[in-house]
């Protein structure tokens, strides 16, 4: 707290981790005596750069590009960029720290990063974003690599961005390898890999809701956001005959209570990915409540998935959801509950699954691109799918293992830090102090 007074989203994630891993850890001294907390709290280093762009004004723009490398003990650093005009080291740090867990948990081999710009591709003309996403790449090409660092999307990047990206680092590194995952199905991207997060988080909230047999079947369920990982949860949900009844952007919510249908969402689709519009209009189109400025944690449900951004979910808001009768969170987004709202979760013992956990398939999926771009092939949406499902189910399991309370309750917060740090902890003992 004292090295880092100014990085307020780092200092959270960090101390939710640490609280949750003190009693594993004190039961090896040995991590003490070589300070492995110390070292996996600060990350294996930092690039900062500015990225000069032309806008189609002919004015000269400048943005800070970030990559942060936290930590590579179980494989080459891996994690998102994201494009957002609130990105700064803090929350980029938070973002590669919960990323060198989250990773571990998958199975495969891949350590933490992330990396970002504070551009804001929202407003942009296409061929803006694609100078500015060769400014970006101009200079971080030279730090990353198939086997180094492999980043992928995040909040506003998209196929489009990593598009963008990976031609320039293409052109710059002069080889056409696996650097990034989430390309285009044309040039080595994995099938699957775009549903990937949101699949993987209802596959993980359907582990958590056979622990108490439940369905998922005519449940309720409130989705925030309207990005990659909504959509594709809320598209999961509705296959499986859940009522999806919210979504949400950074201007405003839309309430359906009888449920989104497949073509309303096939419209939210559209509205993000073509037309590059705002949920409001969802509402203009199909004459539903919508609220400005409103979240959706108000509305009676059964389910939440919050899928936008971290500390969307205040503990008013989970006090709110309890009292509406949800039995069960699971984060699509990267710390979208404040530290008071999972205290909530966890007084109420209801099943809440961090986004650690439940949002690792993203990841996981882009861990089996790279395998498939090694191997100079591809695998089928049915092979990837159930390769996803079964990695979910892994995930859920450690946790339950690491997790289980003497009343026979899981702790999914205990449980993917403990599994997640003790892997890497391990790795890192075992190959000496770095
Ligand atoms: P997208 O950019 O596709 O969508 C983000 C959505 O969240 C948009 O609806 C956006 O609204 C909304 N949003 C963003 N910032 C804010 C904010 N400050 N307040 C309210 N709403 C906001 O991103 P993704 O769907 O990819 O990412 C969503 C979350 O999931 C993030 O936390 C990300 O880290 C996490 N995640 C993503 C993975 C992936 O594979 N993409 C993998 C694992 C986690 P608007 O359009 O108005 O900005």
């Amino acid at each position: 707290k004292l090295r880092f007074p100014h990085e307020p989203e780092y200092l959270q994630a960090v101390e939710e981790v640490l609280t949750t891993i003190e009693e594993e850890y004190n039961r090896h001294p040995e991590f003490e005596r070589y300070n492995l907390i110390e070292r996996l709290c600060l990350p294996d280093r930092i690039f900062s750069f500015r990225v000069s762009w032309v806008d189609d004004k002919g004015k000269v723009q400048n943005n800070m590009g970030y990559r942060i490398q936290h930590n590579n003990a179980i494989g080459p650093y891996k994690g998102g960029i994201r494009f957002h005009s609130s990105v700064n080291q803090s929350i980029l740090k938070f973002l590669a720290f919960e990323q060198t867990f989250k990773n571990s948990l998958t199975t495969l081999p891949m350590g933490g990063g992330k990396g970002g710009s504070d551009f804001s591709p929202r407003g942009k003309s296409d061929m803006e974003v694609m100078r500015f996403c060769q400014a970006f790449m101009e200079e971080l090409w030279r730090h990353i690599g198939p086997d180094t660092d492999v980043p992928a999307g995040d909040i506003g990047v998209g196929g489009r961005e990593v598009g963008y990206m990976y031609g320039m680092y293409k052109k710059m590194a002069r080889e056409f390898t696996g650097t990034f995952t989430g390309k285009g199905l044309e040039f080595g991207g994995s099938l699957v890999r775009p549903e990937a997060t949101g699949y993987g988080n209802v596959y993980f909230l359907l582990n958590m809701l056979a622990t108490r047999n439940i369905g998922i079947k005519d449940k309720v369920v409130a989705i925030s956001g309207s990005g990659n990982v909504a959509t594709y949860t809320a598209q999961k949900l509705i296959e499986l005959g859940a009522k999806v009844i919210t979504m949400s952007d950074s201007d405003g919510c839309i309430y359906v209570p009888e449920g989104l249908t497949k073509v309303q969402l096939d419209y939210i689709f559209k509205l993000k990915n073509e037309y590059r519009g705002r949920i409001r209009e969802f509402a203009e189109e199909y004459g539903c409540e919508y609220v400005e400025g409103g979240r959706p944690w108000g509305y009676k449900c059964d389910i939440a998935m919050p899928s936008a951004t971290q500390n969307e979910l205040d503990g008013d808001d989970a006090r709110m959801l309890l009292s509406n009768g949800c039995i069960a969170v699971s984060e699509g987004a990267n710390m979208p509950s404040t530290p008071e709202a999972i205290k909530e979760f966890l007084k109420a013992k209801i099943l809440y699954a961090p986004g650690k956990a439940a949002n690792a398939g993203g990841v996981s999926v882009s861990g089996l691109e790279m395998a498939q771009n090694s191997q100079k092939l591809s695998w089928s949406a049915e092979e990837v799918d159930a390769k996803l499902k079964g990695i979910m189910a892994s995930i859920h399991e450690q946790c339950q293992k690491y997790g289980k309370e003497s009343d026979g309750y899981t702790n999914y917060v205990k449980g993917a830090n403990v599994a997640g740090f003790m892997k890497v902890a391990r790795a890192m003992m075992a190959q000496g102090i770095l």
